[in-house]
């Protein structure tokens, strides 16, 4: 029995106590290692959810008064705000600093707000603030362009109209806007019929010599005749979507005869055989597949004043705000509606 124990002044005993004390010893550090590894791992997590979590409204207004960053900064971080189109957050922070900042700053600060509350679609807020600057600051044309924004896209046309009176006043040039906002009540008055409509656009356009692609967008769409007799040829490539997807009976053939850039658009169309080349890429392309190929053009708008691309036709540019600076810019692309019509004409 007693083979089986070893006494403590064996030596061996005292080998098996030293490799005890390793293992013991290794298998600690090993353990402490991993166990601080794994709390910097917690920490480099902690640290980075800071960036994705935004500070909740109260932890706004605690780092705000404190004061330990400059009303310059907040501005900043709320203009960031505002660009990556949280404007949930800038518009905290400028009510914050609105409460807390520097007084000299206020109008300016007042005037952001309303921008973003009208980014943010939020109108009647932004109406109010821009109002309000107006009260105590009537002469500040910035208010005044965002105030008829406002009542634009409120489709309150009128008081719109009532905001050109101050501008002019301040030797704002008026002109389009005035065109433009005028055509907009048209075009949204529900008691006018639709020849008086296409009466007085005429008017405004003859008047102003703007808004053709508004005008004729409207008349060829609801009197397609009366678009041929008065538009002028010489705009033809401002209208050139519109153009290209008129119904072919609604054509004025007499009218496209005597236009080189509409005889060789009708001829890329397929419709006539009146041109064999085109200066135009995408129109000579057509003109030369003929209809061997299945193309059609494509259509992408550009504002000429801020250089914004849209995939929709704009009268205002969204960005900018600039009337009537929209260009289209041609393209070719499958054509989708010929590949439906020769497959439901094959079910036939
Ligand atoms: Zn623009």
């Amino acid at each position: 029995m007693n083979t089986f124990f070893i006494e403590f002044r064996d030596p061996l005993f005292g080998i098996i106590i030293f490799f005890a004390l390793i293992f013991v010893i290794t298998f600690f550090s090993y353990w402490l290692s991993r166990f601080k590894k794994k709390e910097d791992y917690r920490h480099l997590d902690r640290f980075l959810r800071q960036f994705n979590t935004l500070p909740s409204q109260s932890e706004l207004k605690v780092l705000i008064t404190k004061g330990e960053l400059s009303e310059k900064s907040w501005l900043l971080l709320a203009h960031s705000y505002t660009k990556n189109g949280n404007f949930e957050k800038s518009i905290e922070i400028y009510n914050e600093l609105l409460k807390v900042g520097n007084k000299a700053n206020y109008r300016d600060t007042m005037f952001l707000l309303g921008k973003t509350y009208f980014k943010a679609g939020f109108l009647e807020r932004a109406r109010q603030i821009f109002l309000e600057i107006l009260k105590n600051n009537p002469r500040t044309p910035q208010a005044l362009n965002y105030l008829l924004l406002v009542y634009e896209h409120m489709k309150d046309y009128n008081s719109a109209l009532d905001v050109l009176e101050p501008l002019e006043e301040l030797k704002k040039d008026t002109k389009t806007d005035s065109a433009y906002l005028k055509s907009m009540l048209l075009l949204n008055n529900l008691e006018m019929s639709t020849e008086m409509k296409v009466n007085a656009l005429l008017e405004i356009y003859k008047g102003s010599n703007q808004l053709t692609y508004l005008v004729f967008e409207y008349i060829f769409r609801v009197n397609p005749k009366l678009a041929w007799e008065n538009f002028d040829i010489s705009k033809a490539e401002l209208l050139v979507d519109i153009l290209w997807n008129i119904d072919k009976k609604d054509l004025n053939f007499d009218i496209i005869k005597q236009n080189s850039y509409l005889r060789e658009l009708y001829t890329a169309k397929g419709y006539i055989k009146e041109a064999d080349k085109s200066s135009t890429f995408e129109l000579d392309v057509l003109i030369n597949l003929k209809k061997s190929v299945n193309a059609t053009l494509s259509f992408e708008y550009i504002c000429d004043n801020c250089k914004q691309i849209s995939p929709f036709a704009f009268n205002r540019c969204s960005a900018c705000h600039s009337i009537d600076t929209s260009r289209v810019e041609l393209g070719l692309a499958k054509d989708y509606h010929k590949d439906f019509s020769e497959e439901n004409n094959s079910f036939q």
